[in-house]
């Protein structure tokens, strides 16, 4: 089975999400999920197949502080799109992530306090399937 074509880039790869796979049962691995258009979270799979290297990530923690999160855009029955700014190293960054339509400020907040670096807050952006 090849995985080539799944092969991204490194800015890409920072949006996986890390978890569990229901495939292997391997822990911390970068995940392929997938939701329907309720935003029910289906399965899990490693995200360049079981076997590869590629799907086990290598991360650091970070030290950054959260500055201010700002909803953006909602539509009225699939997702809200937030704007995140966080302080790392005396830079500013503006991560933008999508949420489902029932995320909250303070719920979000909860998240992002919780990740260890900045990967994992980009990790926060659901892919939403519409249909
Ligand atoms: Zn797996």
């Amino acid at each position: 089975m090849s995985t080539d074509k799944y092969q991204l880039s490194e800015v890409e790869e920072k949006t996986l999400s890390i978890g569990k796979c229901d495939f292997c049962d391997a822990e911390e691995r970068y995940l392929k999920p997938l939701h329907d258009k309720y935003g029910d979270h289906i399965l899990d799979r490693c995200f360049y197949g079981c076997e590869e290297e590629r799907s086990i990530p290598k991360e650091r923690k970070e030290n950054f502080e959260l500055l201010s999160i700002e909803e953006t855009y909602r539509s009225q029955c699939h997702e809200s799109k937030w704007e995140v700014s966080i302080k790392l190293n005396d830079k500013t960054l503006t991560i933008h992530l999508t949420r489902l339509n029932s995320e909250t400020e303070a719920g979000l907040r909860r998240e992002i306090l919780q990740c260890r670096n900045r990967h994992e807050i980009n990790r926060l952006n659901l892919i939403i399937f519409h249909n």
